[in-house]
């Protein structure tokens, strides 16, 4: 980062930015690709270059195009969600998304857009249900857009390079913030004119940076040295979640690529705390805890956790 050449992207002409523009549109398989601050802001550049003021987008009822994002395509964008039921597998229920298409006609907002996410809550969406999306958005003239924040996870986990996992769709948004450890950024890819509306879109929501190589050359390393590496995280999880299950008072109810969704007995508040006070950080967010490994977990990690909230749970 300290060494990237830099120039001004508002400009258009910082090179790093531009370099790793180039090499994640290829990686994804597409022709173009913008440079954001955030996943949050490349979904919502999404939703607006798809759609104008008055249409729909189609999405997962759990999807954090939908939940997550603040409403930003409903206030920004004065884009209507339309929500459906996310499947166990995370994929859409197609069946449901389908009867959801609006009618040409003046009583309704104007069905433009389906989202998908993959991974979704950790869970690698199988491809066959992208074409099945994409067959039903060919079908119904809908343009389709893949939240993929963690689509490296879901790649790795399929052993699939990462352009097979979007190939089917128009845009994608990656974050190389997430599991790939850089420290800010996502990358917004597709069709050079989508992502050409996209562009005015970062520039009003203030997401244009000027010597934003120096973030950027992050990026790169993450996206060339971190995609592989995600086995080990997966590996990780699957180690915590097997050591977890073993423990009295623990139910493990979900265990998917580099995420655990876990019960921790009567007071899981308390099972935070005492894992706190060790070092270990665990969101306390109700009954079910998420925990998520990473670049920063090491296996040897992985047992100091298991240790940690057996020994907690044994003393009561
Ligand atoms: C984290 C995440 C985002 C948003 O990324 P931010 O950089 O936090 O705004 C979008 N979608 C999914 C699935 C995510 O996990």
């Amino acid at each position: 980062m300290a060494d990237a050449e830099v120039g001004d992207d508002v400009w258009g002409d910082d090179p790093t930015v531009a370099l790793l523009e180039e090499t994640t549109a290829r990686l994804l398989g597409k022709d173009a690709a913008m440079f954001v601050p955030s996943g949050t802001q490349s979904n919502l550049c999404a939703l607006m270059a798809h759609c104008e003021r008055g249409d729909e987008y189609i999405v997962g009822d759990n999807a954090h195009t939908y939940k997550y994002e603040a409403g930003g395509g409903a206030v920004l964008g004065s884009i209507q969600p339309q929500p459906v039921p996310i499947r166990a597998d995370g994929g859409l229920d197609l069946d449901r998304a389908s009867a959801a298409i609006k009618p040409h006609d003046h009583h309704f907002a104007s069905s433009r857009l389906l989202c998908l996410e993959n991974t979704h809550d950790g869970k690698v969406v199988p491809l066959s249900h992208h074409d099945e999306a994409a067959a039903l958005a060919a079908d119904r003239g809908l343009s389709l857009h893949l939240d993929g924040a963690r689509l490296w996870n879901a790649a790795v986990a399929l052993g699939e390079p990462p352009r097979a996992v979007a190939e089917p769709f128009d845009t994608v948004s990656v974050c190389l913030s997430k599991g790939l450890a850089a420290p800010v950024g996502s990358v917004l890819v597709g069709s050079e004119p989508l992502i050409d509306r996209a562009r005015k879109w970062r520039k009003m929501l203030g997401g244009a940076m000027r010597q934003s190589g120096i973030v950027a050359a992050a990026g790169l390393y993450a996206i060339e040295n971190n995609i592989d590496r995600l086995a080990v995280d997966h590996a990780n999880a699957t180690r915590l979640a097997d050591g977890l299950a073993g423990l009295d008072g623990v139910t493990v109810e979900g265990n998917a690529t580099n995420m655990v969704f876990v019960r921790l007995g009567d007071n899981p508040g308390a099972v935070v705390a005492a894992a706190a006070d060790k070092g270990i950080v665990m969101p306390n967010s109700g009954p079910v805890t998420r925990l998520v490994t990473h670049i920063d977990v090491t296996a040897e990690d992985v047992e100091t956790t298991i240790d940690v909230i057996a020994n907690h749970l044994g003393r009561g």
